[in-house]
Order: C-alpha cells, then structure tokens, then sequence
C-alpha cells in the first residue's frame, strides 16, 4: 500500500546562520530509513510519466522500488544503467521542471523526492561498495574529447566502455569543468566529482590538463597529425557576458565566472591557498539566475556584511531555482528587485565604491514572454558596495571555431550540429553539452555526450 502522504520527507540541512559562514554541504541527505519511507510514495503508475521528464531517461519507478525494498545496490545499478554521474544530478538537476515536474504524485501535494532518492543511492554507494572498473578490451581506435565538464565526462565514459582508447583535454589545471570551478562546494562536494573522475581513469581515459585546443594543439593537429579517429568539443559556454556600463574595468568587479572559479576551483576561501580575492564590505551581483544565486552565497560566505541580488525585473520572472532563491534569502542575501545600474562608481584609486542603479517597472512582454523592465526617470539610487559581480549570461568561446576551419557556428556562436547525432558541419567531430545549446543544465549535456558517443561508436565502426 503506497505511503499517500502529500509531503515528501524533509532533508536534514545545516541551520541558515551556521551555514552562511562555512562552505560545506547544505543540505545532507536522507538517512537509509527516510530514503526509504519516501519511496514508499512512489505509486509506481502505469504510463511512468516522469521517466520522459528525464533527459537521459533513468527508470525511475524502478530504481525507487528497490530502495523501498532496502536494496540500494540494485537500486544503483538501475540508475548507472542510463546516467553515469547519479551523485552529481541528484543534487544539481533542476528535478522540479523536470522528472518531479510530471510525477503524478505533484498533481495534489508534493511530487516524489526521485532528486534525494537519486542523491541517496548514489552516496550509499560510495560509502559501501569498493568495486574497481574493468579496463575494457581495446578496439584500436582513438577518439580526443576536449574539456572535462558533464558532456565530455559521459561521452568520454560510454566511448571507453566500448573499447575506445580516449584522451580528455582540459585547458584548466583540473578535470570537471563547471562542476569543479562553477557550482560551489556548498552544493556540490568536489570529492563527488573527483571520484566520477577517477572511475573514468579507471576505464583507461587518459586526462591532460592544461591544454588549451586551439592555442597548445589545434583540432587539426589533433586528427591529422596526432590521428585521433574522431573528435568530440565539449568546451561549454564560459565567455561572461559584461552590461557595458561605465566602471566596469575598475578593480573590485568580476564576472560570476571569475568569481566563482577563484573560490572554487582556486580554493580562494581556504587560508592555506594564495589565491587574491577582495576582501569585501559589501558585494551586489547583477543577474537572477543559478548563476547569481551561487556568486551572491559565496560572498556571504566570505565574509561580507551586505550581499545584494540586483535584478532589473520580479522575483516572478527570475530565472533561478526556487530552491535557490530560498537558500539564498535564507542565508542573509538581500534582494534589489527591479533595479538596472547604470555605472559602477570610482573612489578616485580606480577601485570599485558603489553601484549606482535606476529603479524599473514592467511593462509589455518581450520576445521571451516576460514583462520587459523599463527604467523610470530620474529613480537613481547607490546601492553601498565594494565588490560588484556581474552575473548576465554566458556564450562560448570562440577559441576553437576560430582555428579550425568548417565548423559552422550560429549568431550566438555555439557549433552547429545535427540533431540526432551531434556531428558538427565536419565529418568525425561531433559536439555537445552548454557549447552546442549555450549556457544550459548539467543533465542535458551529459545527453548530449552520450548522444555522441552512440553516434561516434556508429561512425567509426562504419569507417
Ligand atoms: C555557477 C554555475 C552553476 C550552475 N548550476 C547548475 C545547477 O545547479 N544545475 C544544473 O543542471 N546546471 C547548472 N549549471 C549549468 C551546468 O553546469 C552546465 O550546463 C554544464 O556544466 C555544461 O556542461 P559542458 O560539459 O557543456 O561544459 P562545462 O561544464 O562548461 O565544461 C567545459 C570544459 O571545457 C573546458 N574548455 C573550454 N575551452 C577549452 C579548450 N579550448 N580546450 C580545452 N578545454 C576547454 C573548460 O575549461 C571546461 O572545463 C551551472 C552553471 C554555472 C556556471
């Protein structure tokens, strides 16, 4: 008999005002007896509708019928059957517009936990089973992967399964892309990331660091001369966007990017790393999405008095999760809705002292559905910061379509490819992930590799 209680089961998660000054995990996961009373809410339907909420497709019902039965071993071979990174989704995929969003359970009350039940087996695993990976027999052919985030990790893994001698090329001095240097340690442990690092090692991938594709090797260099068989270019969407303001070259503004990669991926909060970061007062970050959120809890963290969310339209049109906004409003940060600045202010050094903004109103829907914000004369105000972090979006870099030749890119500048196998516009390189869609989510460019893997197996099988 299904548990037909209208909540999911609370995940324990460390008070606000402790948090707020440590970079450890918030929330910390079910214990076996919660995952599996949870479980029990799963009324595992007939049609299964949150398994097409799922881009890569895990059996949900399935998976969640062995944790209620406490077999979380099974559970976990369920879910790896179709997503390699269960640790990592089960705490960044945006579940409620995804699988959550069509359980059935959603329709009155809450939808199943299927992201903490993910999240559960995926941990339970780490801390119980010690099981090496097989190096798989080699099929004599090479395939390079050029840099390390969620796209290239699965790709890389599902081509090393088949036999694929891979290279992984990460212009950083670590493997992991945005899940290393973007998505904060707070929400993401890098030890999590690390070990699907190592399973790869594992499965005989080789991971250079500090090559740059494009200014160390070309992609050319890399198949005519190197003789990769095939190429897959899963090198996001990291070039920050600025607004193009006044006093946005002075010392104290960053992008999110920078921002967040000094903290992260440069240990900036840890005494014993040398990485400079400010040593902020008070810190605004322009922008309403994940992004922002993450930028704006990392400065709370480091120990600034006033972190401020300065965003030009609602709270309603806010791209961020809600879980995010919640987190963040919880930990201290103060939001300036429907404000726009207008220049950073100068305190005569060339440092940052102020950002001066106009107030907004919404006005008729833009191309985007979303009430446009239009700036109401004269409503100039100075929000009292330091340290200003720009958080607007991102877009590719164009580093490798620059140097090599027949890769169509669109006016957003992401490669162009065809659906159904991600080849780009030249024959054997295949792309995917944030640098195909722009700045997307974790699970879709694991999709997107995976996509690529089955497609580049099919090539060079043909070939
Ligand atoms: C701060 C932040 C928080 C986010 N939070 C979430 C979240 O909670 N949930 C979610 O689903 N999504 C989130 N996202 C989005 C998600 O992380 C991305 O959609 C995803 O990481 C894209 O994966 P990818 O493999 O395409 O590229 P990336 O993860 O961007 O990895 C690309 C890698 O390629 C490397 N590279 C680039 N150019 C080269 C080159 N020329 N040579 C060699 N290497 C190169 C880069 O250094 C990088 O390591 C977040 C993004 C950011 C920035």
């Amino acid at each position: 008999m299904a548990n037909m209680s209208l909540e999911k089961i609370k995940m324990p998660e460390q008070a606000p005002d402790i948090r707020n000054k440590n970079f450890e995990e918030v929330a910390m996961g079910y214990t076996a007896e919660m995952a599996m009373e949870e479980a029990t809410r799963c009324l595992n339907c007939k049609h299964k509708p949150c398994i097409s909420g799922c881009p890569v497709n895990v059996r949900i019902p399935e998976f969640i019928t062995e944790v209620a039965k406490g077999d979380f071993l099974e559970a976990y071979r369920v879910i790896t059957s179709t997503n390699a990174l269960p640790a990592v989704c089960g705490r960044v995929c945006p579940q409620e517009t995804q699988c959550e969003q069509k359980c059935v359970r959603a329709i009155k009350g809450e939808a199943v936990a299927i992201g903490r039940l993910e999240r559960f087996v995926a941990d339970w695993y780490m801390a119980n089973v010690e099981e090496k990976k097989e190096m798989p027999a080699q099929n004599g052919k090479t395939v390079a992967v050029i840099g390390s985030g969620p796209s290239s990790l699965a790709c890389a893994g599902d081509l090393a399964k088949q036999g694929y001698s891979v290279t992984m090329y990460e212009a950083f001095h670590q493997a992991g892309g945005v899940l290393v240097y973007g998505i904060p340690e707070f929400r993401l442990p890098k030890s999590i990331v690390q070990k699907e690092i190592d399973g790869l090692a594992e499965l005989g991938v080789k991971i250079a660091t500090n090559m740059v594709i494009g200014k160390v090797l070309s992609v050319d260099e890399l198949m005519d001369d190197m003789g990769f068989d095939a190429v897959f270019i899963g090198t996001g969407a990291g070039l920050p966007s600025f607004m193009g303001i006044p006093g946005e070259a002075l010392v104290g503004v960053y992008s999110a990017n920078e921002y967040l990669t000094r903290i992260n991926l440069m240990k900036a909060y840890i005494s014993e790393y040398d990485t400079p970061i400010r040593n902020s007062k008070g810190v605004a970050v322009v922008g309403g999405g994940n992004v922002a959120m993450d930028a704006a809890r990392c400065a709370k963290r480091l120990g600034a008095e006033n972190v401020y969310i300065v965003y030009r339209r609602s709270e309603a049109e806010m791209p961020a999760r809600l879980e995010e906004v919640h987190h963040a409003k919880e930990e201290g940060i103060e939001f300036n809705l429907l404000c726009n600045p207008v220049q950073v202010l100068d305190d005569g050094n060339g440092q940052a002292c102020g950002l001066e903004c106009l107030r907004m109103e919404l006005g008729e829907p833009d191309a985007s559905g979303r009430r446009r914000p239009v700036a109401v004369e004269g409503s100039n105000f100075v929000v009292d910061v330091d340290t200003v972090v720009m958080s607007i979006g991102t877009s590719p870099n164009p580093l490798i379509r620059s140097t090599t030749k027949g890769l169509e890119t669109n006016r957003k500048g992401c490669f162009v490819v065809n659906e159904e196998t991600n080849q780009t516009t030249r024959e054997g390189i295949y792309a995917g992930g944030d640098a195909v869609t722009g700045a997307a989510t974790v699970i879709l460019a694991m999709g997107a590799g995976k996509t690529a893997a089955a497609a580049i197996d099919e090539y060079l099988q043909n070939k």
